[in-house]
């Protein structure tokens, strides 16, 4: 799924819902932009990262502090990005800064190589889950880029990383069900083949009740899931209704996680568990791309009705 378009005899179609990077040169790249990152983004030889989050302010994305300022024919960009994901092994960044101090929504998208003088990764994170992939915080040190790397329209980046928030909250979401249900095979696996009281874990009530009831959750999440990219595909204003599920799913694939790493017991504790890692890697789902208090406001503000 995605948009049509075509770009240098490529089809950048691809890039929209596939990842939570390139979608920003997808949406708001020039034609120039689009061949000129396109291939290798495609061929997997080029990886991008977005860099928005900053130590002061990840919520509120208007709160940002990195500037970029005019100089000659380009850009000065400093500032402190903080949590960024491909940011160690990445070769570009879509890096949000501030270009109107006037305006709080002012805020500009650029291309930034990691190559251009000043740009430093001053440390990789050590994280609780998502271990396979890599986050850090970057400094951007007086850092200059040409016009030809200003992506999307000047000030109004903040409107356009809303516009890909919708994008990125699908895709966790598809990411969390697809985990829940490898979290539940497994657990299906485990407890059908654990003896215990002269049978299975799986013979008692107690136990595949809860995980019929988790498949059901599963089951409704994935439908919600596919409705917001339906809707999303058609051309139709999903915000509210893509938070409603960005919270209500990965809420829901949190509490699955939790039920199948009880049901394995002692091994549900031991690192070298499978389900233990999908429990891990599930923690961030409810804070990244949106915290689930976040979404819900997005819902509330959109329920007004006096
Ligand atoms: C592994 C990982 C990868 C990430 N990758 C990227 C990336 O590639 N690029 C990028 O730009 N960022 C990335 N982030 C940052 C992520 O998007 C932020 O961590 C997230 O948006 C939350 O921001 P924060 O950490 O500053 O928390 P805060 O904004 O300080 O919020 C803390 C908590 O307060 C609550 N809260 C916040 N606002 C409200 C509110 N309005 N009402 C009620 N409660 C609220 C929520 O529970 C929230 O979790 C990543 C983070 C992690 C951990």
């Amino acid at each position: 799924m995605g948009l049509a378009s075509t770009s240098g005899g490529f089809d950048v179609t691809v890039l929209v819902h596939t990842d939570m990077a390139s979608p920003h040169v997808m949406h708001v790249g020039s034609e120039a932009q689009l061949e000129r990152l396109s291939p290798g983004i495609l061929s997997g030889e080029l990886i991008t990262a977005v860099g928005v989050t900053e130590p002061d302010a990840g919520s509120d994305v208007a709160g940002m502090r990195t500037t970029a300022v005019r100089d000659g024919a380009g850009w000065r960009i400093n500032g402190t990005k903080m949590f960024i994901t491909n940011a160690v092994y990445g070769d570009v960044v879509f890096l949000a800064a501030r270009t109107d101090a006037e305006n709080r929504y002012g805020i500009s998208m650029f291309i930034v190589e990691k190559d251009r003088e000043g740009f430093s990764v001053a440390q990789k994170l050590d994280k609780h889950g998502w271990r396979c992939s890599d986050t850090a915080e970057l400094v951007l040190d007086d850092v200059w880029v040409p016009d030809e790397n200003l992506l999307g329209t000047e000030h109004r980046g903040f409107y356009e990383i809303m516009k890909n928030f919708q994008n990125e909250r699908m895709v966790i979401s598809a990411e969390a069900v697809g985990a829940a249900q490898a979290a539940i095979d497994l657990t299906l696996e485990h407890t059908q083949t654990r003896r215990a009281f002269g049978g299975v874990l799986f013979d008692k009530q107690a136990i595949r009740q809860r995980l019929a009831m988790a498949q059901a959750k599963v089951d409704a999440c994935r439908a919600a899931v596919y409705q917001g990219a339906w809707m999303m595909e058609s051309g139709l204003d999903a915000t509210k209704y893509m938070s409603g599920v960005k919270a209500f799913a990965n809420e829901t694939v949190n509490e699955v996680m939790y039920e199948c790493t009880q049901f394995h017991g002692g091994m549900g504790f031991m690192t070298e568990t499978p389900v233990v890692r999908l429990y891990r890697d599930a923690r961030i789902n409810t804070i990244g791309g949106g915290a689930t208090e976040v979404m819900l406001e997005e819902v509330a503000k959109r329920s007004i009705v006096v």
